[in-house]
């Protein structure tokens, strides 16, 4: 069985002891082992500030674009053995896996562009020169330069291609070494990919590492110019955020956690309109695309009092028809969770919520999945659990359950009560408003806006609309409060993460001279 190795110091290590087994989800045969045991991680990290950090400084954006579009270049041309793996490793349909992958080279493209458009510059301009006193000369101007540490990447399982490369397009573009641990249980993929981009060579040494294993040591080793970038559970993005060294040394961190992600239909919305069907779409392929497994997913359905029946028994129809079992068959619509410890999690949470409310479809007993032995892999069936209006539902929204599981709750239509209700979330990633009336949705949206990092308003009329689900390069993500308070991607704004941003004082012609700016 293959041992993966990390790619730190500008070569392969592999790390001693048995380490981690990494399975196949839907089989549990074993794939791989990863171990980071006695990798100098504090080593690592000094290569990529010594080494990998000023190759970067020293190119312009234009030029770190470039870099982005080869490594999108590379994945895509070995995309299908891509996929392969993360059918193989990560339980992922061929549909889903096709999201991760396609998703990383896109959001890489898409930073390949954002860096040809800034140009050759190697720090950003930020905003307008200021007038600072009665004469012109006293000028201001802000600025953001690269920091000079490394970017610590800890990813989820959920995406082992796209979490890789989205955080890696954003640091690399602006300037700064990145270092990248994958979630262990599906590692395969991010470690393919950094096979690939090692042996296509035109990567700056330094520039990108990876980590694979357990290294809970390695957020302790940053200091102040080094940023931690989380993604992952509530409980470890607070711990990261809690070390000493980080409190010490203000290590920068973005935390990417946990979101209870609601879809919200207007009172307006009748049964079997375009709007009603687009609805049932979305939330059908946010609960079973992934098993569920994706922070942007929709958890909680918010309908009208008058219409929750109908589209109880419309999604449970749906929902019904989803083929379970080996993600490699192409008739299988959705495959296992990512591993024995996500299955018991989310039968946990599923009875939590029966507990409260009605099973509506599926439930946590084992299902009988296509094309594997019995009784073998991660599978559970799709869920929706249903609740009255006006009912507590506490357990709904206490807690994410990372699968495919989705509370329906009725309410009476009215605005403020679906606002209240949803801001139950106490802060999510994204949340998504389905309705033709503009006043309702006005009022919905402004007032769900501040408990979210991203709002979807879903119209009929947008051809090929991605629902909210798709996290697109040029939007931030991340969200306030039990999501983790982080932002990530935003197009340019995803810079701000990496760089310094200091306000440059003086004369005016001395600020424009350094600067490279016409007076
Ligand atoms: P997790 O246990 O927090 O793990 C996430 C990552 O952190 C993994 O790479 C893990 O490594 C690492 N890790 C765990 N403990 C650590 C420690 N003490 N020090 C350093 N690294 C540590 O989360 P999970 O259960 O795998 O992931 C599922 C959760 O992620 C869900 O709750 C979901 O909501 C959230 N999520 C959020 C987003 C988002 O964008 N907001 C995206 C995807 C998932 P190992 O794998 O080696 O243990």
């Amino acid at each position: 069985m293959e041992t993966l190795a990390s790619y730190v110091r500008g070569r392969w290590e592999r790390g001693s002891g048995a380490g981690q087994t990494l399975v196949n989800p839907a089989t549990e045969e074993p794939l791989a082992q990863a171990s980071s045991e006695g990798v100098d991680l504090a080593a690592a990290l000094e290569h990529a500030r010594a080494v990998g950090g000023p190759a970067l400084r020293a190119l312009g954006f234009a030029e770190r674009g470039a870099l982005l579009g080869k490594m999108a270049e590379v994945l895509q041309k070995n995309r299908d053995a891509l996929l392969e793996l993360a059918i193989a490793n990560g339980g992922n349909t061929r549909s889903d896996a096709k999201f991760d992958i396609d998703g990383a080279i896109a959001t890489l493209l898409a930073y390949a562009e954002t860096g040809a458009q800034l140009g050759e510059a190697r720090f950003l301009v930020d905003g307008e020169g200021l007038q600072l006193g009665r004469s012109p000369r006293f000028h201001g101007q802000h600025v953001c330069v690269p920091r000079c540490g490394v970017a610590v990447h800890v990813n989820a399982f959920n995406f082992p291609a796209w979490g890789f490369a989205e955080k890696a397009a954003a640091a690399l573009l602006a300037g700064m070494p990145v270092l990248s641990k994958p979630a262990t249980s599906s590692a395969l993929v991010a470690h393919r990919a950094m096979a690939l981009l090692v042996e296509a060579k035109f990567l700056p040494e330094g520039a990108l590492s990876l980590v694979v294993g357990t290294p809970r040591e390695l957020p302790g080793l940053l200091g102040a110019q080094d940023v931690l970038a989380f993604t992952g559970s509530g409980e470890t993005g607070a711990r990261l955020r809690a070390l000493p060294n980080v409190i010490e040394h203000a290590v920068r961190v973005n935390v990417e956690a946990d979101s209870l992600n609601a879809a919200l239909l207007g009172p307006d919305v009748e049964a079997a309109s375009d709007m009603y069907e687009l609805f049932l779409k979305d939330v059908q392929r946010d609960i079973t695309q992934k098993a569920g497994q994706k922070c942007t997913a929709i958890r909680r359905l918010l309908v009208p009092q008058a219409i929750a029946p109908t589209l109880r028994d419309d999604l449970a129809e749906l929902l019904g028809r989803v083929r379970v079992g080996n993600p490699a068959l192409e008739e299988v619509r959705m495959g296992p969770l990512a591993s024995a410890a996500q299955l018991a999690e989310v039968r946990e949470g599923v009875a939590r919520l029966a507990a409260e409310g009605r099973l509506a479809f599926g439930g946590a007993q084992a299902v009988s999945a296509e094309g594997v032995a019995a009784g073998k892999g991660y599978f559970i069936a799709p869920v929706l659990v249903e609740f009255d209006a006006g009912a507590l539902a506490d357990a709904v929204h206490a807690r994410e359950i990372f699968g495919p599981v989705a509370s329906l709750l009725a309410y009476s239509g009215d605005a403020q009560e679906a606002v209240s209700i949803a801001a139950r979330g106490a802060g999510g990633l994204v949340s998504s408003v389905y309705s033709d009336d503009v006043d309702w949705v006005r009022e919905v949206a402004l007032g769900l806006a501040p408990y979210h990092g991203r709002l979807y308003l879903g119209h009929p009329k947008i051809d090929l609309a991605p629902g909210p689900g798709t996290v697109l390069p040029q939007l931030v993500h991340g969200g306030p409060g039990r999501a983790g308070g982080g932002e990530e991607l935003g197009g340019v704004r995803a810079l701000a993460f990496y760089s310094q941003r200091v306000a440059l004082e003086g004369s005016r012609p001395v600020i424009q001279k350094i600067l490279g700016m016409r007076g």
